[in-house]
């Protein structure tokens, strides 16, 4: 079963769309630290998942 979603924002620090895969297969929050693909600076990413659904997402720098 594929449980991974792209999902879009924006970059905290340059602002600019980037995307980024996530993996829904655990329930659970989720923390992890991924670079801009524009930037290259390290964002911060939190993310909540139950039942292969995202609850919620937060991108901060
Ligand atoms: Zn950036």
């Amino acid at each position: 079963m594929d449980l991974e979603m792209e999902r879009k924002f924006r970059c905290p620090h340059c602002g600019e769309r980037v995307s980024m895969l996530l993996d829904l297969s655990e329930d659970g929050s989720h923390t992890y630290v991924e670079d801009c693909e524009v930037c290259c600076k390290p964002i911060q990413i939190a993310f909540e998942a139950a039942g292969g659904e995202l609850v919620t997402f937060g991108a901060s720098a």
